[in-house]
């Protein structure tokens, strides 16, 4: 895939492949792409060159009579439904309870009824520890209260990749914990696949199969976390490492 922002080649001919129920782990220093990765993935920014399948499925463009033709957005659609992601800044609907902002899409999206949805809800915000603030409204909860939110919603489309962008960063250190926990959860009790930006190491290494360097738009290394983490081979690596750890 390539991505430009303007004369600014962001992602270079980047290429890589996510086996279904993977968790892989995007590391490297701010600026180098990462976020913009997984913007491409759920379509929320349109890939300058290149390609982007989901399982088997041309996402953006396909190659057709030898040229790179767009996939209309309906079809885009029906694909990145399965996707959820999960923002730095939770990003719920304020104006909504806790509740609606669970509900909201499967009901418009996947047409469950009112109650079926709010069943669904119920026992997502059990599983991240919220049952009792289903008729709360964001801001009537913490940070982490919010992204736990956040992640509940996302499941509530029954996902089937999981794209999570530096969840914690926003959070006061205590709140983490519950967030990670949670996080850890739906790794331990699913296949869901998931890529994953995070400077949490230690998160890293207990729920992804493989760790990717990036630089500058390209993976620099990659590999296992725990052979990435405690022997990097590429000094860029080394460099980011001991700057973040
Ligand atoms: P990371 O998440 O690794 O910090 P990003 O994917 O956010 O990196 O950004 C990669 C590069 O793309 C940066 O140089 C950034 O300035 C640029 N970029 C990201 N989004 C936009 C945008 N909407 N318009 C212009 N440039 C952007
Ligand atoms: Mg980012």
């Amino acid at each position: 895939m390539v991505k430009r922002f303007g004369d600014n080649t962001v992602l270079d001919d980047l290429n890589f492949t996510v086996s279904q129920g993977e968790r892989v782990t995007l590391i490297g220093p701010s600026g180098s792409g990462k976020t913009t990765i997984l913007r491409l993935v759920m379509t929320l920014e349109e890939l300058s060159g290149g390609y982007i399948h989901v399982g088997g499925q041309p996402l953006q463009y396909e190659e057709s009579g030898g040229k790179r033709v767009r996939i209309p957005d309906r079809q885009r659609r029906r694909i990145t439904q399965h996707i959820g992601m999960v923002f730095q800044h939770f990003n719920l609907f304020p104006n909504m309870t806790v509740l609606e902002n669970i509900t909201e899409a499967p009901i418009h999206v996947m047409g469950l009824s009112k109650a079926e949805a709010a069943s669904k809800a119920e026992g997502l915000l059990d599983k991240v520890g919220l049952a009792d603030k289903k008729n709360a409204r964001p801001s009537q909860l913490s940070g982490g209260q919010q992204q736990r939110v956040a992640i509940a919603r996302a499941l509530a489309m029954d996902p089937e990749i999981l794209l999570l962008d530096e969840v914690t960063s926003a959070l006061d250190p205590e709140l983490v914990g519950d967030v990670l926990a949670v996080l850890k959860d739906i790794a331990a009790e699913t296949d869901i696949s998931m890529l994953i930006v995070t400077h949490e190491m230690q998160f890293a290494k207990d729920v992804s199969n493989r760790v990717m360097m990036f630089d500058q738009g390209s993976v620099v290394e990659e590999g296992h976390p725990e052979k990435i983490f405690s022997e990097p081979e590429n000094q860029r690596t080394q460099d980011f490492l001991r700057a973040v750890l």
